[in-house]
């Protein structure tokens, strides 16, 4: 079965590498080692984690299996969409007033919260919060977005609908109905922000270490002990916040995550007219597709594009593929020469977000995170921190739920791959259907 495990260990060729300054290059865990809390997986969460709770005076050892921010941290779009995944509604469904208030909150939050972190840790990530779009690829999809832009306004949030022509303005492309405007969001250089974390946690006095898989995770009365092939840490407090690239070190916790592999696509430089006509302002872009187009043009002009979902190994998308989509936004493109591609991980689970499991005395676990994980990891890696310096669990942002494997795991390749080609079929048929609407128009 092809999984995160079977991917190769090189890193990711994204546009991040040039501008994310030197790698850390930490050492291996050698050694047999004490701490208040170990933390397994160096993304975002385990060093947000890491730095919040070295802050708050705890001792903490961070393993990381290959580099610092190696999985998803390093290989996403750097889009920051702040609204919620689920619309605020359905979030209060779910979760209840006071829990469901204090995930809208976390969302809301959190564009406040990456900019004083990187401000007081100097962080150089270029975070940009220039806001974020998202268009309609139906007229329906304005009454939705309307809805969503309707409550954050209610909050006095700095969000607005456009028409079609101020969207395409902002956009670039005609494609849309018009669209959403979130002036909270914007984009990051994800790669420069977890290296940044890292640092920021070694300052605080955390002890980071690459190259060291946990490979065991056992209870010696009241203390845990990892081990990894080089040394072991025994403390009274583990975090494993491995999110998609979880493998078996605690019973269940991989089954209970779908591994949904998602390939990016990046142009070289494009000329200085297109720069200045696909999205000008540098917001980003996504849709209201159900395999939603995600786009963002970086500083030196590449146009960055996520393809989509794809299960096989080595299966890169042809350019012309991804060329074939984003002509249809940009017919104007011309002919690119080149371009690269690279995958990541997302973790899908039946809830399809994030969740918090406790199912030891001292043992935390945070996954399923499928997207809008900059933010998000940052803040549940704070959140998990707090436990360590007295906070309960009632003064979580999540609540804590058991871990439930996913139904029919196994097949979860096939699985996606169907889901996905429906998916396809559903965005094709209706951007069929509207086609005429457009021309008349
Ligand atoms: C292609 C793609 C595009 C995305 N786009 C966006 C986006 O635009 N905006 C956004 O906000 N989010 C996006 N996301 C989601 C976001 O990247 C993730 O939610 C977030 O990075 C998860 O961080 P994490 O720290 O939980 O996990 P990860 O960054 O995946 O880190 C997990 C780490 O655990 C390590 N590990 C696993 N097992 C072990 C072990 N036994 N011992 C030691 N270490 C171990 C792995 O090596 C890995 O480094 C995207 C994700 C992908 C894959």
């Amino acid at each position: 079965m092809y999984s995160p495990a079977n991917d190769s260990k090189a890193d990711a060729d994204t546009p991040y590498v040039a501008y994310a300054g030197r790698p850390l290059n930490l050492p291996r865990l050698e050694d047999d080692t004490r701490a208040d809390l170990v933390i397994v997986g160096g993304g975002i969460a385990g060093c947000s984690a890491a730095l919040h709770a070295a802050e708050a005076g705890a001792k903490v050892v961070l393993v990381e299996a290959l580099t610092i921010g190696w999985g998803a941290s390093s290989r996403n779009s750097g889009h920051l969409p702040p609204a919620t995944k689920h619309e605020p509604d359905e979030i209060i469904r779910r979760y209840g007033k006071t829990f469901g208030e204090r995930i809208i909150d976390t969302s809301d939050t959190a564009p406040q919260v990456l900019a004083d972190l990187t401000k007081k840790h100097g962080i150089d990530c270029n975070l940009q919060l220039v806001g974020h779009l998202t268009g309609a690829h139906m007229p329906e999809k304005m009454t939705f977005l309307e809805k969503r832009v309707d409550f954050w306004r209610k909050r006095g949030r700095p969000l607005e609908m456009l028409d079609r022509h101020e969207f395409e303005k902002m956009s670039g492309t005609g494609f849309y109905f018009g669209g959403a405007l979130d002036r909270r969001g914007g984009s990051i250089n994800p790669l420069a922000y977890v290296r940044g974390l890292a640092r920021a946690a070694i300052k605080a006095g955390a002890r980071l270490f690459e190259n060291s898989r946990a490979t065991g995770l056992e209870r010696e009365g009241d203390i845990w002990r990892v081990s990894t092939p080089g040394g072991t840490v025994r403390a009274s407090n583990v975090f494993l916040l491995t999110n998609a690239y979880t493998d078996d070190l605690w019973p269940g916790l991989r089954t209970s995550v779908v591994p949904v592999r998602s390939l990016q696509f990046y142009t070289k430089p494009l000329s200085s007219n297109l720069r200045q006509s696909i999205l000008p302002g540098r917001q980003p872009m996504i849709d209201t597709h159900r395999m939603m187009n995600a786009i963002r043009v970086h500083d030196d002009g590449r146009l960055h594009y996520s393809v989509g979902v794809r299960m096989r190994s080595g299966t890169a998308p042809a350019p012309e593929q991804a060329m074939l989509r984003l002509r249809e936004l940009y017919p104007n493109l011309g002919d690119l020469e080149g371009g690269t591609w690279w995958a990541g991980w997302m973790a899908f689970n039946q809830a399809n977000s994030w969740q918090i499991h406790n199912p030891a005395p001292g043992l935390y676990a945070a996954l399923g995170c499928n997207g809008r994980g900059v933010m998000l990891a940052t803040m549940y890696g704070r959140d998990l921190a707090r436990l360590v310096a007295g906070a309960s669990h009632d003064d979580l942002c999540l609540p804590l739920t058991p871990i439930k494997s996913v139904r029919f795991h196994s097949f979860s390749v096939a699985g996606v791959s169907i889901v996905r080609k429906w998916y396809r079929m559903q965005d094709d048929r209706e951007d069929n259907s509207v086609r005429h609407l457009k021309a008349a128009s």
